[in-house]
């Protein structure tokens, strides 16, 4: 027989939590470590303590909660996501993770199951990025990607570090956050693109991250008055911005899997009347094969500098900044979850996740899985993210189901 979660209780805590940090629209608004981030972890806290969920926190800030198994001493089962928020953030990123990850560790006390391992709950700080960066720290610091130090260190708009909001909460220094071992982490999250929707499937089986790219690519023309300079006379770095965009835009279109955004563009000192001195962009380039993404990598820096030697009098300088590597979940725990959603009767579908997740990080230390569940439209990020009852309900039905399979199980 196959146990089913409370898609009912799930629901409505879904919307008990958005209620915290309310924005217009259905969102919400919990920047990491603000009060009503802190809000929103003591109402998650008062839910476990009701059911007797022992609670860890670390000196990041991650808090595990944990359901004790048969055999204390094996390792846990992890499952969870993160609370925290944009500043227009929706209802379910996120949060679906850590509350469908608490209804299975209720559903296993409602059916007083004993399992053999422990099942942690973790929630990760600093999950968005928003407020602090870099994004996933908690989960980058607790598996050793990310510096505790550097964590520490970071400084919201506003000049308060990390360190002084975690001081202010109550958390301990000590000591130093790792996740140790574990059997392995699972983490069920709203799709936030528009494929399983498009596809009419319930279930994403996620075997894996796209890889990322990130540049800072500046040109350096000659600031002049738009009026009295001719044409041919100016140092104008527009024309050569043109090809570029084209250039970014012809490797993103090349191949269906590649990713391509020039997100940032700014024309200095931006007046209207001004030919600009200088144009500083941003290039965002992703795809889920390592191989090709390096060809992109390849094919960005050659155009480049082509367009260097077309454009003689234009500098431009091309800043390769951060490079997240093509992330592999588990073989075996994704066809678990394909299996799973199989014998609840939901249609699943391959996927590789375009955004990044705390999994990410989780991989390079566990096996590690996701599981997305369709969300209207693809929109995150925004108070109109809104992911059905039903899809909340079956995507916590599957997290149990492998989590089950898991924590019974032997090692
Ligand atoms: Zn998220």
């Amino acid at each position: 027989m196959q146990h089913r979660i409370d898609g009912e209780r799930l629901w409505a805590r879904l919307l008990a939590m958005a209620q915290i940090g309310p924005i217009p629209g259905d969102g919400s608004c919990r920047l990491t470590l603000s009060d009503d981030d802190e809000a929103g972890r003591a109402l998650l806290i008062s839910w476990c303590a009701a059911r007797g969920f022992a609670l860890r926190r670390d000196a990041i800030g991650n808090l595990f909660f944990r359901r004790q198994g048969r055999d204390a001493d094996a390792l846990p089962v992890l499952v969870g996501s993160h609370l925290d928020t944009q500043p227009t953030g929706g209802r379910f990123d996120g949060v679906l993770g850590v509350l469908a990850g608490l209804e299975v560790l209720e559903t296993l006390a409602d059916l007083d199951l004993e399992t053999e391992r422990p099942v942690d709950l973790c929630v990760w700080t600093n999950e968005e990025g928003s407020r602090f960066q870099p994004a996933m720290m908690g989960s980058g610091v607790a598996c050793g990607i990310l510096p505790f130090e550097q964590a520490l260190a970071a400084c919201d708009a506003g000049g308060v570090r990390v360190a002084d909001e975690l001081v202010r909460h109550g958390y301990e220094r000590e000591p130093v956050p790792d996740i140790g071992l574990a059997d392995c982490y699972v983490e069920l999250h709203i799709e936030q693109g528009p494929i399983l929707e498009n596809s009419g499937k319930t279930i994403g089986v996620v075997t894996g991250g796209q890889g990322i790219r990130w540049y800072e690519i500046s040109l350096h023309g000659e600031e002049t008055h738009a009026g009295p300079v001719p044409m041919a006379l100016r140092k104008d770095p527009v024309p050569m911005l043109a090809r570029l965009i084209d250039l970014v835009h012809d490797i993103g279109g090349r191949d269906p899997q590649a990713r391509c955004t020039i997100g940032q563009v700014r024309a200095l000192p931006g007046s209207i009347n001004v030919v600009p001195g200088r144009i500083e962009m941003t290039v965002d380039l992703r795809h889920p094969d390592e191989i090709e993404l390096e060809a992109m990598h390849h094919a960005l820096m050659r155009g480049c500098s082509d367009l260097s030697r077309n454009y003689p009098a234009i500098r431009l300088d091309v800043a390769p900044r951060w490079h997240s590597p093509v992330v592999r979940f588990d073989a075996n725990l994704a066809n678990l979850v394909r299996s799973c959603a199989e014998r609840l009767g939901f249609a699943a579908h391959d996927m590789v996740s375009g955004a990044g997740h705390d999994a990410f990080h989780l991989a390079r230390r566990m096996p590690t899985v996701m599981i997305f569940v369709p969300c209207r439209d693809g929109i995150s990020h925004n108070p109109r993210e809104y992911a059905s009852p039903q899809a909340v309900a079956a995507g916590a039905d599957v997290l149990l189901s492998v989590v089950l399979d898991r924590a019974m199980s032997r090692g």
